[in-house]
């Protein structure tokens, strides 16, 4: 059977390193992006360069028929999704509850809890028995902060995460029979972009000394347990969480 997998938000960060995993691993790989086409175009041609198969698909998670349009785009381009990796996400600056507006804290959540609601939708369409369907795989990529929190930081950014989480074990409840698992990871502080463009450049190394392990983590850490919860592998493992968070 062929592997068949998107990445949501594989055009940078964990996705990235995601991405290219799955494509060493035998998977053909579907990296979604928003804006930046250059970035996501890159790991399609890291990814063919090493003689593997991928494509880069632009659509916004938020929007309902963006998500549609690609996953249909995929199905007719290489046949059914096999495992899908919900990771675009997005965090704005630290702020404290008396500074969120309803038009921040609804940007959040329409990225990082209804996008992750609509792509698991649509996977379970394609991968579910009850539909035809060969079974298959999905990640949700969470956060420490769903577990963790902290005082003054992102507070909206931390409630969508935890909709994450209970989206993992409640839909790993709901279609376990179906043949799809469902698990989660929750890294914590990672190198990537997110902490630039939407929190603030150098965090990880400004606030690494306070975990029990001293040091950020890479993108690649966060990629090897998200390809192992997809791969056969962890074929008895669903509705799990790894966290990769540094021993916090
Ligand atoms: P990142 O470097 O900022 O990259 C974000 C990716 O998501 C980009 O590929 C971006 O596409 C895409 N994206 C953003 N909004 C999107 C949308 N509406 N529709 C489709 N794609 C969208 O992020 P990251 O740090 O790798 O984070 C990835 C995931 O890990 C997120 O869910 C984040 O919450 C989680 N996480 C990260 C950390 C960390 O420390 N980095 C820790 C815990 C959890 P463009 O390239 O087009 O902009």
């Amino acid at each position: 059977m062929k592997k068949i997998a998107l990445v949501t938000g594989g055009s940078r960060g964990i996705g990235r390193a995601t991405a290219l995993l799955l494509a060493e691993k035998g998977y053909q790989v579907a990296v979604n992006y928003v804006n930046n086409h250059q970035a996501a175009r890159q790991v399609v041609d890291e990814i063919t360069a090493r003689g593997g198969t991928a494509m880069a698909v632009q659509a916004d998670i938020s929007s309902e028929h963006q998500v549609v349009a690609m996953f249909a785009h995929i199905v007719a381009t290489w046949g059914p999704l096999t495992a899908l990796v919900n990771n675009a996400g997005i965090l704005f600056e630290q702020s404290t509850i008396e500074n969120l507006s309803a038009e921040r804290i609804n940007r959040v959540l329409s990225t990082n809890v209804t996008g992750y609601f609509l792509c698991c939708r649509e996977a379970v369409n394609i991968m579910s028995h009850r539909h035809g369907g060969q079974g298959g795989a999905i990640v949700n990529v969470s956060s420490a902060a769903s577990r963790l929190g902290a005082p003054g930081e992102y507070v909206d950014y931390a409630a969508s995460k935890g909709a994450v989480d209970a989206l993992t074990t409640g839909l790993s409840l709901e279609v376990a029979a179906q043949g799809i698992r469902v698990n989660a990871v929750r890294p914590g502080l990672i190198y990537t972009e997110i902490h630039a463009s939407g929190g603030e450049a150098g965090r990880v190394d400004r606030v690494k000394a306070g975990l029990p392990m001293q040091r950020g983590g890479q993108p690649e850490e966060v990629a090897e347990a998200i390809v192992w919860l997809l791969s056969e592998a962890a074929s008895y493992v669903t509705g799990s969480f790894i966290d990769l968070a540094g021993g916090k």
